[in-house]
């Protein structure tokens, strides 16, 4: 990648900031003053601003326990989005993978990863995704057995669920599809009403109960590869 783009993204500045700073000098590539912005490097390349090692990782897997009303979006605007809520200097290469609604809560992950985050996505790799589920009625164990055959929804019928009743209003609910408010729309089609949804597990992996709302940590190199 160009030199300046690697600075910018160690949120050294902004692309005009950092091509001053290489145009004055004060950038070293591999101990060699470079001068040019769209110089050549990569993750590993040393480079250095006024002396200080600048650090870039390549490639980074976040949990995030999503709190109530923030959107999963990268853009800016008057809405808080979970970016928001990721103290990063690389926070502006990542990205969420997929969405949760915005009065969702519980684990997102963000990366900076397209491939990854791709092939988690993608409807083939059916990633089971569970979520604890309250509702407004009691959840009747005929509920219990349509949400394993599979829903019929007005796009699409849902994969057979593994539905388990936690207590009379709340289920623990694993779907293999992410579609638009399909949870909320699954209960619908049961003639109940979900007050309170919050995402627990994605692809193996469980939320981390030790992050409070709005906290985020790296996924560890183990949880990396049971998603890989
Ligand atoms: N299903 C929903 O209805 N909402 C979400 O945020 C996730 C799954």
């Amino acid at each position: 990648m160009r030199l300046d783009k690697f600075l910018a993204n160690a949120n050294i500045g902004s692309r005009k900031e950092v091509s001053r700073m290489i145009r004055n000098k004060r950038v070293k590539v591999d101990g060699a003053l470079i001068i040019k912005p769209n110089h050549q490097v990569s993750y590993a390349t040393h480079v250095e601003v006024d002396g200080r090692r600048i650090l870039l990782e390549e490639y980074i897997y976040l949990m995030l326990n999503k709190p109530e009303g923030v959107i999963s979006s990268t853009e800016d605007g008057p809405t808080r989005t979970v970016m928001d809520l990721i103290d990063h200097p690389q926070v502006n290469e990542m990205f969420p993978v997929g969405r949760l609604d915005k009065d969702t809560t519980g684990l997102l992950l963000i990366t900076n990863d397209g491939k990854f985050s791709h092939a988690l996505l993608s409807p083939r790799q059916k990633v089971g995704k569970t979520y604890e589920v309250t509702l407004k009625d009691d959840v009747t164990d005929e509920d219990l057995a349509e949400l394993e055959t599979g829903i019929p929804l007005k796009d699409f019928t849902t994969s057979p669920a593994i539905a388990r009743k936690l207590c009379d209003r709340k289920v623990a609910l694993t779907i293999y599809e992410g579609k638009f408010h399909q949870v909320k729309r699954m209960f619908l089609h049961l003639g109940n009403e979900v007050t309170a949804l919050k995402r627990i597990g994605f692809g193996g992996l469980e939320l981390d109960e030790a992050l409070a709302e709005g906290e985020s940590r790296y996924l560890t190199d183990a949880e990396v590869k049971k998603l890989s």
